[in-house]
C-alpha cells in the first residue's frame, strides 16, 4: 500500500515506530569530518525525519549496527564465562538499495557460511528490520548499475522516496498499513526511486586466469597506496575481524575477549606464529581485496561480493579508484585472452 506523507505525518510515524524499534538512520555531522571544517554522513539514532539525512550518501554504512567495530563477545573469570548481554529492542535501519544488498553479503558470511552460524551476529540481526530510502539519482563514484545492486524488491518493510517536502512511502508489512493510515497520509500508488544509470561504470570479468596474480597492474599500488586500512572501514561489506582479550587482573585469568574489526590492507593482518607475513607489498594486498571483492566470494557463493556503493573512492587519502581498478583488470584479462 501507498502513502504520501506531509513532514508532520511522517514524523508522527516515526514517534510511533520509535515507541517500540530504536530507529537508525544516515546523520549529518556538521564540522565532524576528518578534515577540519569538513562534514561527515553517519549512522546514528534518530527521533523524527530532520535528523534524517536524505540528500547525501552516507560516508560509513550500517554495518557498525549490525558489526560492531569493537564487540564484547564473552568475559571470563578463572571459573566462570558469560556471555555478553545486548541490548534486545528492535531496531529499525534507513538504507539505499546497494547497502540493501550488502546484508545480503553480511548475512552470507556470518549465517550461511559453513556448518556454524555466528550466533552473536545472528542476535543482533534478528532484531533490525530496514527501510529502504529510495535512490532518485546517482551519487558521485557509484557503480551500482554495473554491480547489479541498484534496485532491491525485498527485504525492507516500507521504501520512502524523499521530495524535498514530503514524503513518499511504499509499505510492504501489512502490520505498519495501520500506523501510516492513522497519521492522516493519503493513499497514493508509490514506488521506490531506483537509479538506472551511473556516471561510473565498471565491466567484471566473468574468469579471472591465475595469470593476473603476476600482473603488473598491482605494482602501481605497492607505493601509491599507503596501507591505511580505510577503504576497508567504510566498505559496507568487508566482514574481517580479529579476537583481542583485555585482561583485567596481572595473570591473565580475568578478561573480556573482544571481536574488533580487522582491515586486510593493513600491516600485520597476514603475519602468522613465527612472525612470518603473507602480502607484505601493498599491491598484494590490493590484490587480495580486490580479487576478494569481484571473483573469489563469487566463485563461492554465486555472486560478486562489492556493491559498487563507491564509499571506498570517496574515503581514500591516495585517490585510488576501485572502480578503476575493476576495469584495469578486465583490460588485463582481456589483453591476456588476445
Ligand atoms: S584507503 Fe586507499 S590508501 Fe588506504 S588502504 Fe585503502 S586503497 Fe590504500
Ligand atoms: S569495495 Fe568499495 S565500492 Fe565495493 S562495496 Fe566495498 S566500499 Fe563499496
Amino acid at each position: 500500500m501507498g502513502y504520501t506523507l506531509t513532514r508532520s505525518e511522517f514524523d508522527q510515524v516515526l514517534a510511533e515506530l520509535g515507541k517500540k524499534y530504536r530507529l537508525y538512520a544516515p546523520v549529518l555531522k556538521v564540522g565532524e569530518g576528518r578534515f577540519s571544517e569538513t562534514d561527515v554522513v553517519i549512522y546514528d539514532y534518530i527521533k523524527d525525519s530532520s535528523e534524517i539525512e536524505f540528500e547525501k550518501k552516507s560516508d560509513f554504512s550500517f554495518k557498525e549496527i549490525l558489526t560492531p567495530l569493537s564487540q564484547t563477545l564473552f568475559f571470563f573469570t578463572e571459573n566462570v564465562i558469560k556471555e555478553a548481554d545486548i541490548d534486545e529492542s528492535e531496531a529499525i535501519v534507513f538504507l539505499r538499495s546497494c547497502d540493501m544488498h550488502a546484508v545480503k553479503r553480511l548475512d552470507q558470511i556470518y549465517l550461511n557460511n559453513g556448518r556454524h552460524v555466528d550466533t552473536f551476529y545472528k542476535k543482533v540481526r534478528d532484531k533490525i528490520k530496514f527501510v529502504l530510502i529510495g535512490c532518485p539519482s546517482s551519487f558521485q563514484d557509484c557503480f551500482c548499475v554495473s554491480m547489479g545492486t541498484n534496485r532491491t524488491e525485498d527485504g525492507y518493510i516500507f521504501s520512502v522516496n524523499y521530495g524535498g517536502e514530503g514524503f513518499d512511502v511504499d509499505v510492504k508489512d501489512p502490520d505498519l498499513d495501520r500506523i501510516f493510515a492513522s497519521s492522516g497520509a493519503a493513499k497514493k500508488e508509490v514506488k521506490a526511486d531506483f537509479v538506472s544509470e551511473n556516471e561510473v561504470q565498471v565491466h567484471v570479468p566473468e574468469e579471472v586466469p591465475n595469470a593476473i596474480y603476476q600482473a603488473d597492474l598491482w605494482k602501481e599500488y605497492d607505493k601509491r597506496c599507503v596501507a591505511c586500512g580505510r577503504c576497508n572501514l567504510v566498505c559496507p561489506t568487508c566482514t574481517c575481524f580479529t579476537m583481542q582479550d583485555a585482561f583485567y587482573t596481572d595473570n591473565g585469568k580475568v578478561g573480556e575477549r573482544r571481536r574488533v574489526g580487522g582491515s586486510c590492507m593493513i600491516d600485520g593482518y597476514s603475519t602468522v606464529a613465527g612472525g612470518g607475513q603473507y602480502r607484505r607489498k601493498h599491491g598484494e594486498r590490493m590484490r587480495f581485496k580486490v580479487l576478494h571483492k569481484i571473483y573469489d566470494f563469487r566463485k563461492r557463493y554465486g555472486y560478486d561480493m562489492c556493491v559498487g556503493c563507491g564509499r571506498c573512492d570517496d574515503v581514500c587519502p591516495e585517490y585510488i579508484s576501485f572502480s578503476n581498478i575493476i576495469n584495469k583488470v578486465d583490460a588485463a584479462v582481456k589483453e591476456g585472452e588476445q
